[in-house]
């Protein structure tokens, strides 16, 4: 392949149209700094790649104040409790009052398909596709750049900064030495097994529900799609879960004694993720940066992985633009530490949320999990901190968008 086109420029390159890639550039716009989005993929499937769907209410402020929530307004679902089921019981969690925040529901490709509309179509900006980014040379020196391939050809960027949102398997933290990296992994012996179901949802909340069979979860995108979960065994396939198992499972592990029923319909879409915990640390190499799932991965349980990515390039944003516009480093050198805190904060309630919901091989852990849960359900004090955890009030930095009005109140 050639790779004879004259290197490019840029302030900031970022790796990855995910929200992570896509916040962060329209953060850095709304600072007045130059920046360029290399993606692998085509736009096609960026929007319609089906994830996360549950916002916390800091995501949605951002996404206003950013000019991305038009759409989320008219559409979303606004949830102000979700519900705990444990011996076919129903405890519902009132968030609203015990934690003064909604959660809202709108799916992550919405959002893409809001960041990238918002940047292609209305500001007249690029977001580059079919981009994938092969190799970041010199990450820790003064004139870092990126290598990609581009409509057959390779092409080079160079920027002041290059930010990794390129998620789990992406190239960017591959590109940092491991001697520089310590990095702390938990697989989970199971898996999630989700369907988005073409039939309006059973009830209008979450519903988490412990059975012996394992978890099963209703969840929803819109007034008429359902999105389902079932706790599987890592490596499950389709062929071992057609149809009528998946809705037979649903139904039993969903099951309540006040004759609660569970929707069927159409299954849509079909996927099996296996559950793990890991985080990256630090988060930043010279003058490379990590956001999102690129540093740290949660179980779904308790939906932070967006909203955690959503949090870090709440903070990047204002440190790069510091860095680049002002010299200033002095909010770029802290990044890491300050995103590691709300990052460990969301793996310890994600981690805590998966084992209290799901059942284990080890009876002590069951029966210890299975005493925890019924402990949650019957205080008052148990449920608000799990209502403030699962808002992200506890965790959630506050909206000032300054550099500043940060450095104001890091130090
Ligand atoms: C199957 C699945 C289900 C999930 N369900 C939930 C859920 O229910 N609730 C929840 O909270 N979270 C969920 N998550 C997690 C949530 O979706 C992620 O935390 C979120 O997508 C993180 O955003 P991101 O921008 O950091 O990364 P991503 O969304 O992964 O975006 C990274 C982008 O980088 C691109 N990229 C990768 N490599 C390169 C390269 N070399 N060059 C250029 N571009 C590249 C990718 O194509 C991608 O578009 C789920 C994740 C998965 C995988």
């Amino acid at each position: 392949m050639p790779d004879s086109l004259p290197p490019q420029r840029t302030q900031v390159a970022i790796i990855g149209a995910g929200p992570a890639g896509l916040i962060l550039a329209q953060l850095l716009h709304q600072h007045g700094v130059d920046n360029v989005i290399l993606e692998a993929k085509d736009r096609g499937y960026v929007e319609a790649r089906i994830r996360a769907g549950v916002l916390e209410q800091g995501t949605v402020d951002l996404l206003h104040q950013i000019g991305a929530g038009e759409r989320l307004a008219r559409e979303a679902l606004v949830h102000d409790s979700f519900e705990l089921r444990v011996d076919r019981q129903r405890h519902i969690i009132k968030i609203q009052d015990l934690a003064g925040a909604p959660m809202t529901v709108y799916g992550q490709q919405e959002v893409v398909k809001d960041l990238i509309a918002l940047r292609v179509e209305k500001q007249r900006e690029q977001v580059l596709f079919d981009a994938p980014v092969l190799h970041i040379a010199d990450p820790a020196g003064e004139r870092p750049s990126v290598v990609y391939e581009h409509g057959g050809q390779r092409h080079t960027l160079i920027a002041d900064v290059i930010v990794a949102a390129d998620g789990f398997h992406g190239v960017g933290r591959n590109t940092i030495p491991n001697s520089m990296l310590k990095q702390y992994q938990r697989d989970y012996p199971f898996a999630w097994l989700g369907i988005m179901a073409d039939v309006a949802p059973s009830a209008d909340h979450v519903i988490y529900s412990r059975h012996t069979d394992g978890l099963g979860m209703l969840s929803m995108r819109s007034p008429t799609l359902s999105r389902l979960y079932l706790q599987v065994d890592r490596g499950a396939t389709r062929e071992q879960w057609p149809d009528e198992r998946i809705w037979e499972h649903l139904h039993r592990r969903l099951a309540a004694d006040d004759g609660w029923r569970l929707n069927e319909g159409p299954i849509i879409e079909f996927s099996v993720a296996p559950i793990k915990a890991f985080v990256a640390e630090p988060m930043r190499y010279g003058r490379l940066f990590l956001a999102g799932d690129a540093a740290h991965i949660v179980p779904p349980t308790g939906a932070k992985g967006l909203n955690l990515a959503v949090r870090d390039v709440q903070v990047l944003a204002p440190a790069l633009a510091a860095l680049i516009k002002d010299n200033d480093s002095r909010l770029a050198d802290k990044y890491s530490e300050q995103c590691l805190k709300h990052v460990w904060w969301a793996e310890y309630f994600s981690c805590w949320m998966t084992e209290l919901v799901h059942t284990a091989d080890d009876p002590m852990a069951q029966a210890l999990a299975l005493a925890e849960l019924r402990t949650v359900i019957s205080r008052r004090g148990a449920q608000t901190l799990l209502a403030e955890n699962y808002v992200g009030v506890s965790a959630r930095p506050p909206a000032s968008v300054t550099a500043s009005e940060t450095l104001a109140r890091l130090t």
